[in-house]
């Protein structure tokens, strides 16, 4: 195993694999971007090319390129070493039974949705086939986007694709297991999941069919005559229900169910397609349908994925975060799909992305598919055009206001609050806090006082998909500091000019243990170090190392060795503070457990105790102005107490 990793790494470079799933720019000797595991407007995620590492300053994480898919796919080691096996071309002969036996059965299903792709395809040539690419064609589809896409055509039989691929040579149970048969309950055997439905693979991130989306054909003409009767659905709800010939109700839309190689919770459709012109295009149109996905694509708006008729989870959205961080939603026009709209924004608000919303004016267009049918070329205007989710919100809520019904007032606030108070600049929020002061012709304050106390609805997110953070811990770079963070920086230092260290004394006292040890290591020879000696002499806190001097590398290069002493000084105070804060929250506890037992002499020491840290913690937050102060006057900018330096924006362009 371990000569299969360094083989991997001898041929793989962690600039590109990193740079495959994000954006990455050069920086100096290092690339940096934004980091994919945590929300920033700066970019804190950095690469090192000469050490084949990764690190976030902001939380903490990072690795090889190993750790880094292991994290972003969401993966264990074997499949992270899988994935990257591919990429380098590296045969994997070691692999454990079991994982091979799992690897054969996925690769097992992998070929049957591949086969059925083309077995599908076939079927246009049918009679029935050729009437659905018919029907493909007056909806306004062009044949390329129909090959691209690969659709095909499921015929009304019970075991045509059961039969083709047993010919093929699949077991049954393996035909069920890709989702493509169902056991039969009356008798024995298998039939055909899909049946008289025009068929959409879907694929997953590098383009491998793992299921489909089949729409029902016979209803898809019904729905088609009877366009202008207004009744819509959505994909999510079968509710669309007609009437096979053998008397059977049918869904509108059957979607392959979870299978090994397919969960619809992590699959957008079109992604394998769109995610260049994602990249490039630096946003993201979400649709609700498949139609709507291919119909945009063919009308020149490449980057655009569907839901596919599921609801968006933080999995989707996390990946395409790896694309992007702007969303544009076009959800379908009816009230099912302005509350997946809804919903869908605010999950999205959650992660941090930018979203505009696409409205589509013309009441004969119910979705973004209609709408291409219709204009074509417009299409792309339309997405130009798009607002930023206030103001869209906004506008709506100003189109129904009646100011003569107190009621009204509030349904406005109701519909704004929730995203103004989402607002990351105050800029923003003060300015449509104004906007609807002016609307509902109150003073500002009285909005602020009603934005405070409005009901939050429209996050109804289940958070414990998103890995369990909360809604908050997801929303900025962790104010609270990781122990390891302040550690690191502490390090840091020590490795760009251990000098500086030993000049300003290091209470070993405020360290972790691997970070003392090391820095006693580099402070007791009187020489400089060589970087690559000391990751040998402690190969066990490696990667910390690692990290540490990838923070020395990017923040400490520009500073001068005044500078740096007072950034040293700067991080002992935060540790000493942090020591003293510890100690003074454990005594509180003390001293009402010492108070409720009535142990009088043991709360007269505690007390003492904590006046004393109370005393010191005044003293060193005085002295930290002070300082503070005095570096803001030497270095023409301020940095706050509270924080880790951080890459700023005015570095980050320079080094860019
Ligand atoms: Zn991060």
């Amino acid at each position: 195993m371990q000569d299969n990793v360094s083989k991997i790494k001898d041929r793989l470079d962690v600039v590109e694999v990193i740079g495959s799933y994000m954006k990455l720019q050069k920086a100096g000797i290092n690339y940096k971007g934004r980091c994919p595991f945590h929300n920033e407007k700066t970019p804190s995620f950095f690469v090192s090319p000469e050490r084949q590492i990764w690190h976030c300053f902001g939380c903490a994480k990072g690795g090889d390129m190993f750790e880094f898919v292991k994290e972003i796919e969401g993966v264990e080691f074997p499949e992270a070493m899988k994935t990257l096996a591919a990429r380098a071309g590296v045969q994997l002969e070691t692999f454990t039974r079991e994982a091979s036996l799992q690897r054969d059965a996925k690769t097992r299903l992998y070929e049957v949705c591949e086969l059925a792709t083309k077995f599908f395809k076939k079927q246009f040539e049918s009679t029935t086939g050729k009437k659905t690419l018919q029907y493909l064609r007056d909806r306004g589809m062009a044949d390329e986007t129909i090959k691209e896409f690969r659709l095909g055509f499921a015929p009304k039989d019970w075991e045509s694709l059961a039969g083709y691929l047993r010919t093929c040579g699949y077991a049954d149970q393996e035909i069920v297991d890709a989702g493509m048969a169902i056991r039969s309950e009356k008798k024995q055997g298998i039939y055909d999941r899909f049946r008289s439905r025009i068929m959409f693979p879907i694929t997953d991130i590098s383009g491998q069919v793992v299921g489909f989306s089949g729409r029902v054909f016979a209803l898809a003409a019904e729905v088609s005559a009877k366009e202008a009767s207004g009744s819509q659905n959505l994909q999510t709800q079968p509710v669309d229900k007609g009437v096979d010939q053998t008397d059977h109700v049918v869904a509108k839309y059957v979607n392959t169910p979870q299978t090994l190689i397919y969960d619809k919770s992590r699959v957008l459709y079109g992604l394998s397609q769109a995610k260049l012109d994602i990249k490039k295009a630096d946003q993201c149109i979400l649709v609700e349908g498949n139609m709507d996905a291919l119909m945009s694509y063919q009308a020149g708006v490449r980057n655009v994925v569907a839901s596919s008729g599921t609801a968006l989870t933080p999995h989707h959205l996390r990946l395409l975060q790896r694309y992007t961080k702007n969303l544009g939603f076009c959800f379908d026009t009816d009230q099912a799909g302005a509350m997946a709209t809804k919903r869908g924004i605010g999950l999205a608000l959650a992660q941090q992305f930018n979203i505009k919303v696409l409205a589509i004016e013309d009441k004969e267009c119910k979705d973004p598919a209609d709408f291409v049918q219709k204009y074509g070329p417009r299409w792309s205007e339309l997405v130009a055009a798009a607002k930023p989710v206030v103001d869209y919100y906004f506008d709506k809520a100003r189109l129904a206001y009646n100011p003569t019904k107190a009621e009204s007032g509030k349904a406005v606030l109701a519909s704004v609050a929730p995203f103004v108070k989402r607002l990351a600049s105050n800029v923003e929020r003060s300015h449509w806090i104004s906007q609807l002061a002016a609307l509902l012709r109150v003073p500002e304050q009285a909005v602020i006082a009603d934005l405070q106390n409005i009901k939050d609805d429209f996050v109804v997110y289940d958070n414990s998909e998103g890995g369990g953070r909360s809604e908050q811990s997801q929303s900025e770079a962790p104010s609270k500091l990781a122990p390891d963070l302040l550690n690191e920086a502490i390090l840091s230092v020590v490795l760009k000019n251990p000098a500086v260290a030993r000049e300003s004394g290091i209470p070993h006292d405020l360290l972790d243990a691997r970070t003392s040890a090391v820095i006693r290591h580099i402070s007791d020879r009187n020489e400089p170090f060589e970087f690559s000696a000391l990751i040998s002499s402690f190969p066990e806190t490696a990667m910390h190392l690692e990290f540490a001097n990838l923070r020395a590398q990017e923040l400490w290069n520009e500073l001068d060795e005044e500078e740096l002493a007072f950034e040293f000084r700067r991080l002992l105070n935060m540790a000493r503070k942090r020591a003293l804060t510890t100690r003074l929250v454990a005594l509180q506890f003390d001293l009402k457990e010492a108070e409720a037992n009535q142990q009088r002499e043991r709360v007269a020491t505690l007390a003492a105790e904590f006046n004393d840290i109370a005393r010191q913690l005044t003293i060193i937050n005085r002295h930290g102005e002070e300082k503070n102060e005095e570096a803001t006057k030497k270095a023409g900018g301020g940095q706050e107490t509270e924080t880790i330096r951080q890459p700023t924006a005015k570095e980050s362009s320079q080094a860019g």
